[in-house]
């Protein structure tokens, strides 16, 4: 057992013996002839400054073990001879292994069994910083028998006819930038909505037809800035778009797009959307509920502002208004008075349902009851920099939550 790490070791009659070193190694091991036994194990510190390392007996040596911060992976071993604190930082799930390994050896449990170190002085590979950046742009690259290096941050594989997003990327949990685009990805997997440090993820020029709704409800809708799904063969988005809590930049230009998500103007953080280049007819009138710093939908088949009456007519037929039911009623009253009830209160399906609203232009909340209307709005206005082709006004698809707003809305 031997992992990488920083380590830092204080003498305690007296100052530093090792100033904190990014690039140390700690094992657990014994000499290959020795018994099996605890009295033959030792703890191995290896710097890049000292290969050979410092060999700190285990058994009857150890006075403390100190893991108040392991949730960080940082712990510290306080031993007898020498007098050394040695307090080390490493990948939680390693830290946290070596203690259970270091735990089990103590109370002399298995030691046969476990993989322990030769107590060799560590080769300079051992002492590399944590890889935490990966670029791949050839096929013959792409790792196929080794697993990607656990403290990668940011990867980039493009170009290499990639068809699919491995389980090996997606438990990565250092990931912050994670670039497969110009592959032929057709799908991506529901675990990916796991991934739990994601921030940016470019997936333009795949082959993308598809988004299950379920990845953006996981971690990552919690953590994603960033999302390029440009240049793919998308028809449709995935409705839980609006989940992307912290999303600021989504590009979804060169897809077969026919519209764009209603609730798109949930995603308060937006500031640069690029929907060019797609088969658009309308816009989402909530998008005017956001603060764009850019909007570029240049490129589409808006229709004409002159055929909005026709349009209103088939939308009519597909409004539902009427007496709205309890279950309306209810949701509406907890929006007004800021009840948040989660699936420890209530059923999951209802909490699902309080956070499907809707939000009329006059910024009040819609459930099914609400009238779908076209109407002629100028996009100019929400956004400093606008890319549209040459029509000043462009239809907009917006639910009305009463007979006020469709007066007030419907008639400019
Ligand atoms: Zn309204």
């Amino acid at each position: 057992m031997r992992i990488n790490c920083e380590v830092q070791v204080s003498n305690r009659t007296g100052g530093i013996v090792n100033k904190k070193c990014s690039r140390s190694s700690l094992g657990l091991g014994r000499l290959p002839e020795s018994k099996a036994e605890v009295s033959s194990l030792f703890i191995h510190l290896c710097t890049i400054q000292n290969k050979q390392g410092t060999k700190y007996k285990v058994a009857g040596n150890i006075e403390g073990v100190f893991t108040k911060f392991v949730s960080e992976g940082k712990f510290t071993i306080r031993f007898k001879e020498p007098p050394h604190d040695v307090a080390a930082k490493a990948d939680v799930v390693l830290a946290k292994s070596f203690l259970s390994t270091l735990k089990m050896a103590l109370q002399n449990k298995d030691i046969k069994k476990m993989h322990l170190s030769n107590l060799a002085p560590a080769k300079q590979s051992q002492l590399e910083k944590p890889k935490t950046k990966l670029v791949i742009l050839n096929k013959k690259d792409y790792p196929i028998t080794t697993s990607f290096p656990y403290s990668l941050e940011n990867l980039r594989v493009n170009n290499v006819e990639l068809n699919r997003v491995e389980n090996r990327i997606i438990g990565l949990k250092r990931l912050k930038t994670l670039d497969l685009s110009h592959n032929v990805i057709r799908l991506l997997p529901v675990t990916m909505s796991k991934m739990q440090s994601l921030t940016e993820l470019h997936l333009s020029h795949n082959n993308l037809r598809e988004i299950d709704h379920r990845i953006f409800t996981g971690t990552l809708s919690r953590t994603l800035k960033l999302l390029d799904l440009s240049n793919n063969e998308l028809e449709l988005l995935p409705v839980t778009l609006k989940y992307l809590e912290g999303l600021v930049n989504l590009n979804v230009s060169s897809n077969k797009l026919k519209c764009l998500p209603l609730s798109i103007g949930r995603s308060q953080s937006l500031k640069f959307l690029s929907a060019s280049h797609n088969k658009l007819e309308v816009l989402p009138a909530t998008l005017f509920h956001l603060q764009l710093e850019e909007l570029d939908v240049f490129g589409n088949s808006f229709i004409a502002a002159e055929d909005r009456d026709k349009l209103n007519l088939v939308a009519a037929s597909k409004s539902r208004r009427g007496f709205p039911r309890l279950r309306e009623i209810a949701a509406m009253c907890c929006r007004r008075r800021g009840l948040r009830p989660t699936a420890a209160d209530i059923p999951s399906t209802l909490v699902d349902y309080l956070n499907s609203w809707l939000k009329c232009l006059c910024g009040g909340f819609c459930y099914e009851s609400h009238t779908l209307s076209y109407v002629s709005l100028d996009f100019r206005k929400i956004s400093h920099s606008f890319s549209i082709n040459d029509r000043d006004n462009i239809l907009a698809v917006a639910t009305l939550c009463s007979k006020r707003c469709c007066d007030r809305y419907c008639k400019r």
